[in-house]
């Protein structure tokens, strides 16, 4: 069972969508760490900029549903309404235990799921932007919600402000480059 193993160790990092989360992915998984990228499926339409098995695995509604009933996921979620996303156990299971180390850009209850599972194996980190109305300002920069779905967003953002006690480390992501020392520091500490 993946309980037991315990080679390759585990980051989350969740936080509010515009929280500045998948910048410090990318950053970590540039910082030769060992790090793999745990690519989510998801059934929410691809962005432009979006690569089908390297942002996601993009799925219909239906084959997203499919891997729930054959049990594929680790934790899965309806995130938004029709939008599911979820952790493929074939993205972690089999490098955790070759001692690779995996990172996971999760919201905030997929991110309590994990750290349910992995426990002491997984280092959970909530982003934190410096305020609901920075969140605004990077959600609408970035051109890729409508404004239903950015009001949707901010208000899911209010609610999982009150979930960040529940992680190993919360990280202020106010000075983006203050943020990515810190959190390499912390990353660093853990892998070690
Ligand atoms: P976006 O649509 O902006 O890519 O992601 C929306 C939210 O879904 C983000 O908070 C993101 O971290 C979260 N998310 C991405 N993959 C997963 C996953 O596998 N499980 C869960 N629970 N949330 C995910």
């Amino acid at each position: 069972m993946y309980f037991n193993q315990k080679k390759g160790k585990l980051i989350i990092i969740s936080g509010p969508s515009g929280s500045g989360k998948t910048t410090i992915v990318k950053y970590l998984l540039s910082c030769n760490l060992n790090l793999f990228f745990s690519i989510s499926a998801c059934s929410r339409p691809k962005r432009k900029n979006e690569k089908d098995g390297i942002d996601y695995h993009f799925l219909s509604v239906d084959e997203f549903k499919l891997k729930i009933a054959e049990g594929e996921f680790l934790e899965w979620e309806e995130v938004y309404q029709d939008n599911f996303y979820g952790t493929l156990k074939s993205e972690v299971l089999n490098k955790i235990n070759l001692g690779c180390n995996i990172i996971f850009d999760v919201d905030v209850i997929g991110a309590k799921s994990l750290k349910s599972i992995f426990k002491e194996q997984a280092l959970s980190i909530y982003i934190q932007a410096p305020s609901v109305k920075s969140i605004s300002q990077r959600l609408v920069a970035r051109q890729t919600e409508s404004e239903s779905q950015i009001s949707f967003r901010l208000d899911k953002a209010k609610h999982e402000v009150k979930e960040k006690k529940f992680f190993d480390y919360i990280l202020i992501n106010d000075k983006l480059n203050i943020a990515k020392q810190t959190v390499l520091q912390k990353a660093q500490d853990f892998l070690n």
